[in-house]
């Protein structure tokens, strides 16, 4: 199967994957699970926020007071830092974008931008989760200090409490996961993202899959959806 999902990645050109859906939905977890088998890596906006804020970047404090109200940060910011960072070598045969974009400025930016290299989004994959099941999921997440894998206190626990089983690193809660600054977060994903599932519908690269499934189970979906399409 492997095989077969490299094929995509090496027509030539190169694969722009989005992961869409809610906070909390699998976008991250997934997409590290498929970026091996596909050869393209993961790109998320809101790691990248992150380590900029851990390293006290500009860019990361600027950032800071957005992220801990739970909405976006501006456009602009984000759009240039998404920019820089497909522009990087090891982004040549694409990348697997994920919380971005999430309002439809963003998303007319990314088309912009890979229009100049002759690029379009290849397609976006839209994982779909009941809203109780993502406050639920957003609350006991617990994440890697070092590599920034998720884990879930239930769902998906680590093999030892508190530790990180890719890298030994200490897991943590981020502090917008508390449950007032997730009902804000999920707010902001029902006005501002939700419509880029049509918006990419129409376009015809949206592929639906049922995130309320297991994490394995959600992988062989999502990989089957790439190989048939
Ligand atoms: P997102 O990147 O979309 O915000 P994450 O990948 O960080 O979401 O997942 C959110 C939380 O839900 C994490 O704690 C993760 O371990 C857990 N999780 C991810 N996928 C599933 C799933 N299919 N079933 C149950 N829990 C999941
Ligand atoms: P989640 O995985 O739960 O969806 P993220 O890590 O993607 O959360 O995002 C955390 C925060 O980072 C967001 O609430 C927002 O403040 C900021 N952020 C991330 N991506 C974007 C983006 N594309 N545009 C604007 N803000 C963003
Ligand atoms: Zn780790």
């Amino acid at each position: 199967m492997k095989g077969e999902i490299e094929a995509m990645t090496q027509s030539g050109q190169p694969t722009y994957l989005i992961m869409l859906g809610a906070p909390g939905a699998g976008k991250g977890t997934q997409a590290r699970l498929i970026e091996e088998s596909l050869g393209i890596p993961q790109v998320a906006t809101g790691d990248l926020f992150r380590y900029n804020l851990s390293k006290e970047t500009e860019l990361g404090l600027l950032a800071k007071s957005y992220m801990e109200k739970g909405v976006l940060v501006p456009d602009d910011v984000t759009v240039r830092m998404v920019e820089d960072r497909l522009s990087r070598p090891d982004c040549a045969a694409g990348a697997i974008l994920d919380g971005f974009p999430r309002n439809l400025d963003q998303a007319a930016a990314l088309d912009e931008l890979l229009a100049k290299y002759n690029q379009k989004v290849s397609r976006a994959i839209y994982i779909r989760v009941e809203r109780e099941d993502l406050i639920a999921r957003l609350t006991g997440r617990r994440v890697c200090k070092s590599c920034q894998a998720a884990f879930h206190v239930i769902f998906n626990p680590p093999a030892t409490e508190g530790v990180c089983d890719q890298c030994d690193g200490e897991l943590y809660q981020r502090a917008d996961d508390s449950r007032d600054t997730v009902e804000k977060r999920l707010e902001v994903y029902f006005e501002q993202t939700a419509p880029l599932i049509e918006f990419y519908k129409d376009k015809g690269v949206l592929v639906e899959i049922d995130g309320g499934l297991p994490i394995d189970q959600v992988q062989d979906e999502i990989i089957r959806a790439i190989r048939e399409n």
